[in-house]
């Protein structure tokens, strides 16, 4: 899945493993929850998630190679804020040609950078589900145990902005010219989104 912050990549991300029963991951996710653990490369990201800018591509490269080897993924993976620059799509190029395994479909969930700084301003996760909510958009249940993350803050998304238009966007033309990106309107309503989104999968996939 490839989009700015916010595009709602998780979200969908979510949507597709469920339906497809595939293994979800989020590089994202993964180096929060390092963080939380307190684990040796929690502590060597956790300056870096405050800040905006991207884990360095040899740390992302390699939690991805071991990712894609656990047997979740035998079926296959959505891969989601992964990959982010040049160099990581060019990695992970090698590790699937080494598993013998291919990209099927570069879903690009397109979304301008003022709805970015709207959705993620009211982006909300529930500590005990990780479910991903917007208080506007995708109001949460009461009971949820909700929790704003600390890079959702203004300055820190213009700095994500800068680093996606700098370093990600790139991945565009990359995928592009490799025949496998499908764009996406990501400024419809969820619904409307994941059964767009759903149909390009499933023809990607036959
Ligand atoms: P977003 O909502 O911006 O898509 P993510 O949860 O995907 O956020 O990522 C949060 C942060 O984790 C990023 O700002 C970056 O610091 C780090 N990160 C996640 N994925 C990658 C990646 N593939 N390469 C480098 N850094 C990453
Ligand atoms: P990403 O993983 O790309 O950073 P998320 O899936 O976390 O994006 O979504 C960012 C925020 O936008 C969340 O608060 C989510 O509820 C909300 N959101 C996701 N998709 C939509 C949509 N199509 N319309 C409105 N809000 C959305």
């Amino acid at each position: 899945m490839l989009g700015p912050p916010g595009a709602g990549k998780g979200t969908q991300a979510k949507i597709v493993a469920e339906k497809f029963e595939l293994a979800h991951i989020s590089t994202g996710d993964i180096f929060r929850d390092n963080i939380k653990r307190q684990t040796d490369l929690g502590k060597q990201v956790v300056s870096i998630l405050k800040s905006g800018a991207l884990v360095p591509d040899e740390v992302t490269v390699a939690l991805v190679k071991d990712r894609l080897q656990q047997d979740d993924c035998q079926k296959g993976a959505v891969l989601d804020g992964f990959p982010r620059t040049i160099p990581q799509a060019q990695a992970l190029d090698g590790l699937l040609a080494d598993m013998e395994s291919n990209i099927a479909i570069v879903p690009y969930v397109k979304v301008r950078d003022e709805e970015v700084v709207e959705r993620l301003s009211g982006r909300r996760t529930d500590k005990r589900t990780g479910k991903i909510y917007h208080i506007k958009y995708n109001p949460p249940p009461h009971d949820a145990d909700l929790e704003h993350r600390s890079d959702d803050q203004p300055e820190t998304i213009r700095e994500r902005l800068e680093e996606y238009h700098s370093k990600t966007a790139p991945l565009i033309a990359y995928y592009s010219d490799k025949g496998v990106l499908v764009e996406i309107n990501g400024e419809e309503e969820i619904s409307l989104v994941s059964a767009n989104l759903l149909r390009a999968v499933e023809a990607a996939a036959k």
